[in-house]
């Protein structure tokens, strides 16, 4: 294994943890966090969250499990090629989503909107409450513990006025510093993954075809190579051959892009990436103008879909009627949900409560959440 880059992050330089634990004996830091993220209940429930289709829709579509394992192939491939830390990079991108309602960005918006009155709902600071809070796995603390590093990644954008209640994590936001050059190749990791494979589920699905896509510059230049050379290839098989190109396009970018920028602003060590004004692992102006326009065209035509807009309605529905039912009754809420109510209305009144349930209905998979709201609501279901 090549080493480490002087500005990468690595066990000399980590952070630590909220509570002191021994270094692992055969592992890295890095690697212990990421081992905590795949044993812990959160991640497992990813399997049946929304990226973009509903879960039940069909078994071919990518559920965020499978999103955040996209995640972590393009960024550890980042990672190892800029010689930086490929075990935290991995850590973050598996993760970065844990905090994620059911039903995907319908299900955030209508729980940010059940939260309105309660400090609102947003999923980033969700997948930091579940690593430091939620998760209860360990005899010595709540939550699993990570390391600093792992923790600044995955809160990956923070509203200023809520920098100042997540500690220092919160503090790159208050005082304009960057994240670890790890947390920023997996925020645009993030973006390759869900871009490209939304154009291949979206083609999948049906709700947006070659011709559309073929307006778009970043798709239409791959797709006119792919077609040159292979004539005869089946649409199938074609389309893979184009979402893959598109991929390491854009990785590529990265990449060249990053080094760049590196060499450049005289990056010598992890305090130079963090003091920056900017984030140094970008796209190139072309690429990133040609992304933007990509994701124009997903939000307008798929994500906008009607087929995928009436989904979302009914998901908005499912939330905040569950989170209303559960409001209104907390003995609608298993016993130790009850009990977590009651010991957070005596520190924080009804607000106590509301981040409870919130966290009740955020941690719910579509098809429990779908389940619940019938046990609740549906006169048939006496059970
Ligand atoms: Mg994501």
């Amino acid at each position: 294994m090549k080493s480490l880059a002087p500005y990468a992050c690595s066990n000399d330089t980590c952070k630590g943890r909220q509570f002191h634990e021994p270094c692992p004996e055969y592992r890295s830091e890095y690697q212990r966090d990421r081992d905590r993220i795949i044993h812990s209940s959160a991640f497992r429930r990813l399997e049946y969250k929304t990226q973009v289709f509903v879960n039940h829709e069909g078994d071919m579509f990518r559920t965020r499990l499978t999103h955040s394992i996209e995640v972590a192939q393009i960024s550890r491939t980042i990672a190892r090629i800029l010689n930086l830390n490929e075990e935290l990079a991995e850590t973050i991108a598996l993760a970065h989503d844990v905090g994620h309602t059911p039903f995907g960005h319908a299900g955030q918006d209508a729980l940010n909107a059940c939260m309105a009155n309660y400090d609102g709902f947003e999923h980033n600071l969700q997948s930091l409450r579940v690593v430091d809070v939620l998760e209860q796995r360990y005899a010595e603390f709540d939550g699993l513990n990570l390391t600093f590093e792992s923790r600044e990644g995955i809160i990956k954008h923070c509203a200023i006025k809520k920098a100042a209640s997540i500690g220092d994590v919160g503090e790159r936001f208050l005082n304009h510093t960057q994240a670890s050059l790890e947390a920023q190749l997996v925020d645009l990791a993030d973006q390759i993954a869900y871009n490209n494979h939304d154009v291949d589920d979206g083609l999948r699905a049906g709700l947006i075809s070659i011709k559309q896509l073929r307006k778009v510059m970043l798709f239409n230049d791959q797709y006119s190579q792919v077609i040159k050379q292979y004539p005869e290839l089946p649409e199938r098989r074609l389309i893979y051959e184009v979402t893959r190109r598109l991929i390491n396009n854009q990785v590529v970018d990265l990449v060249e892009t990053t080094k760049q920028n590196l060499i450049e602003l005289n990056i010598k060590t992890l305090d130079d990436v963090r003091k920056q004004k900017q984030a140094i692992v970008q796209f190139s102006e072309q690429m990133s103008v040609e992304i933007l326009s990509l994701k124009q065209f997903l939000r307008k035509e798929l994500y906008q879909h009607y087929r995928v807009h009436r989904m979302s309605n009914k998901a908005k529905k499912i939330i905040s009627n569950l989170f209303d039912a559960f409001m209104n009754d907390i003995k609608l809420l298993p016993p130790e949900h009850q009990q977590t109510v009651h010991h957070y209305q005596e520190q924080f009144g009804e607000k106590g409560q509301a981040r409870v349930v919130s966290d009740y209905v955020a941690g719910m998979t579509d098809r429990f959440a779908i389940t619940e709201y019938g046990r609740i609501f549906n006169p048939s279901e006496l059970t």
